[in-house]
């Protein structure tokens, strides 16, 4: 075991997730994890299927004592974030991982650790190698490809399961258990124009200093989103323009912190005049929200490619009338959002992709009209795809109650219960499980998704010893 020289910590699970670790299982490639899983119950002697999709599901028998207790689901995903530092040489289809231990954390050399989700597989495992522990019987469900897009959940057949509680181990803050989760619905817009060739003067605004940030976890933040607000700046300047080209943002469900806009004007003067007034009301905006934002111009004279002032200003009025940000707040947190991650204009080819989060799935559709409606406004098409569904709040959950009195008995202080405003699986499971009751929880783990993600060593094993109270008790 590479950890082993200076690690003191004894428990099964920590042995399982280097075993895991050595074996490359980033999004897409789950076949081989999935066979060691399948493997792994087998030969412990549970059973053990790999479905249509490559999700592993396992079965342990009831223990001594819970013969007549309900399954109980344990829910992880196979897949981790390939992320590694600029230097290094790793290749995450063939390389293990390297773990280090500083004492505290659990981390791999130059790469993402795949704590997220590797420490439930090493949990729900090491419940499986268990002979001594009597336990109501288990089904453990390890789905493939979750951080691309909740594809292992959406491609399970819930009637292989007949459990209707289900702890999903995809959190990793300890102390918190979360009872509800986002639903997502993917927007896009697409148009494309015909190309007009114009005299005058090219600017090129580059609007940058933003922080941006995930557009689940981070939308409360209330950051300024660099395509939104340029087209604000544009609209708002009072100058006829051609738009050449417009750039911001690479995913749908990060908050886009630079926007690069080409417009050609007559006068390019009183343009950058106007766009640096209007610019001071932006810094005053962003103070609180995000660093100093800056705009950058650079000008040349020509003639340039680029579309009629009309089909511009389509473009430029669509991202003033599409809702932005957090558009409802509850008690809770954030209830529903949008986030326009890309704005695209190229060779007069208009490509526009934003995200509809909400805790309500009615709400969804609600917002998903507003955006027909802005579109419709700048005569564009909108379509609509990849819908997923919340994981709505459940003011009655015995689940909930039980392990809320499992935590306040085993650790003296009651556990945070709380929704988070991404998507977790258990919205997506949940609509194949009728009736469901579901909490997640993990240990702590920090800066998950980076090459500096580390898990709390101690946060785990708490973590895990409360999962086993929970299932001894429920
Ligand atoms: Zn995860």
């Amino acid at each position: 075991m590479i950890i082993s020289e200076n690690f003191p910590y004894k428990h099964s699970f920590f042995a399982i997730f280097e075993q895991l670790t050595r074996i490359p299982h980033g999004s897409g490639n789950t076949a081989e994890i999935a066979k060691f899983c399948y493997d792994f119950a087998k030969n412990n002697g549970c059973d053990a299927v790999i479905d249509k999709v490559g999700n592993v599901i396992i079965k342990k028998t009831a223990g001594k004592g819970y013969e007549d207790s309900d399954p109980i689901i344990i829910q992880g995903h196979l897949d981790m974030v390939c992320e590694k530092t600029p230097e290094s040489t790793h290749d995450f289809t063939k390389d293990p991982l390297k773990l280090k231990f500083d004492g505290k954390y659990i981390l791999a050399e130059d790469t993402t650790l795949g704590g997220d989700d590797g420490i439930a597989v090493a949990f729900a495992l090491a419940l499986v190698q268990d002979k001594e522990l009597q336990l109501p019987p288990l089904e453990i469900l390890l789905t493939m490809d979750e951080e691309t897009g909740l594809f292992g959940a959406a491609g399970l057949d819930g009637s292989m399961l007949s459990g209707k509680n289900l702890i999903n181990l995809d959190s990793e803050e300890e102390g918190i258990l979360l009872c509800g989760c986002a639903g997502g619905l993917t927007a896009t817009v697409n148009e494309k124009f015909e190309t007009v060739n114009v005299n005058g003067t090219k600017c090129r605004i580059t609007l940058n200093g933003l922080k941006g940030g995930h557009s689940g976890c981070e939308i409360h933040r209330r950051r300024l989103n660099a395509a939104l607000c340029l087209a604000k700046l544009i609209m708002n300047c009072g100058v006829e323009y051609n738009l050449v080209s417009y750039k911001s943002g690479t995913k749908f469900n990060a908050i886009p912190c630079v926007c690069v806009a080409e417009v050609v004007v007559a006068d390019d003067e009183d343009f950058i005049e106007r766009l640096n007034t209007l610019f001071d009301q932006v810094v005053e905006l962003a103070k609180g929200t995000d660093d100093e934002p800056k705009l950058e111009l650079t000008c040349e004279e020509g003639t340039f490619e680029c579309l009629s002032y009309e089909d511009g200003n389509r473009v430029i009025s669509y991202l003033n009338t599409v809702p932005d940000g957090v558009i409802k707040e509850g008690d809770t947190g954030v209830i529903t959002s949008l986030n326009t991650g890309v704005s695209d204009l190229e060779d007069g080819q208009f490509h526009s992709e934003a995200l509809i989060r909400s805790m309500v799935n009615d709400d969804l559709d609600v917002i998903a009209k507003q955006v027909i409606k802005a579109a419709n406004k700048s005569k564009f098409n909108s379509d609509f795809s990849d819908r997923y569904s919340a994981w709505e709040y459940n003011e009655v959950s015995p689940l909930r109650d039980k392990m809320v009195k499992v935590y306040e008995n085993k650790f003296g202080v009651k556990p945070t219960v709380n929704t988070i405003h991404a998507g977790l699986e258990c919205g997506v499971i949940s609509d194949k499980i009728p009736g469901m009751d579901a909490v997640s929880l993990g240990p702590d783990i920090l800066d998950v998704h980076t090459v500096n993600e580390r898990l709390d060593v101690e946060s785990a094993i708490r973590c895990f010893e409360y999962l086993v109270e929970i299932l001894k008790n429920i």
